[in-house]
């Protein structure tokens, strides 16, 4: 089983896929905890050029097909293989983040952004995607505490960017209901990894 967590920064996306990966494991399961951009040594290449451009920065388009380059490496390398033995994959952002940032965010269409995908990983989709949802105040507290040394570059990117983001997530969700979940993520850890786990349900052998 492929499932997905999306959101915006300061969503929770990483606590959640650990305690989700836990609980899974806590039944058993093979479960592999990945993240994008990265999850591959080729794909953390790319992750480092993205994070720390050089100058002014990449374009969306640019930013688009690093997003698309790195995650075909993960797909190839280590997503599809560990599906392919029956493991189950917790991959913290996918496709629906390069849509919601580079589309949303950057003004690219949504039909060339599932295209690169098409032809970069095969349109490899998710059984699951859990849409972690927080307010702007949460993830705003939560990032000032995480970030302090400000060096990541694509974090330098204003509220209206954002605000594009977090509703191209929720177009996403309800153009999509039966791939999406919507989790409210305002709680704490646990609250939210309940909920979370409530999502899974249907996708956990008896
Ligand atoms: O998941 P995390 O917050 O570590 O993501 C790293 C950075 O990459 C974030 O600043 C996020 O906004 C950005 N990102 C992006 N486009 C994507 C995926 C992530 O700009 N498709």
């Amino acid at each position: 089983r492929f499932i997905a967590l999306e959101g915006g920064e300061g969503a929770g996306k990483s606590t959640q896929a650990r305690l989700i990966a836990d609980a899974l494991r806590a039944r058993g399961l093979e479960v592999v905890t990945t993240r994008e951009p990265g999850g591959t040594r080729g794909a953390e290449a790319i992750r480092n050029l993205l994070l720390h451009a050089e100058g002014d920065g990449w374009g969306a388009r640019a930013e688009a097909l690093l997003f698309a380059a790195a995650r075909a490496d993960h797909v190839e390398k280590l997503i599809r293989p560990a599906l392919a033995r029956g493991a189950w994959v917790i991959c913290d952002r996918y496709l629906d983040s390069s849509r919601a940032y580079q589309g949303g965010g950057g003004g690219l269409s949504d039909a060339d952004l599932r295209t690169l995908h098409a032809i970069g990983s095969e349109g490899l989709l998710p059984d699951l995607t859990l849409l972690i949802e927080v307010s702007p105040e949460v993830a705003r507290t939560r990032v000032s505490l995480r970030d302090v040394d400000g060096s990541d570059h694509i974090g330098g990117r204003e509220a209206a960017y954002h605000a594009r983001v977090n509703a191209a997530f929720v177009r996403f969700a309800e153009e999509e209901p039966m791939r999406f979940v919507r989790v409210d993520g305002n709680g704490s850890p646990e609250q939210t990894r309940a909920l979370a786990m409530q999502a899974l349900e249907v996708l956990l052998p008896e």
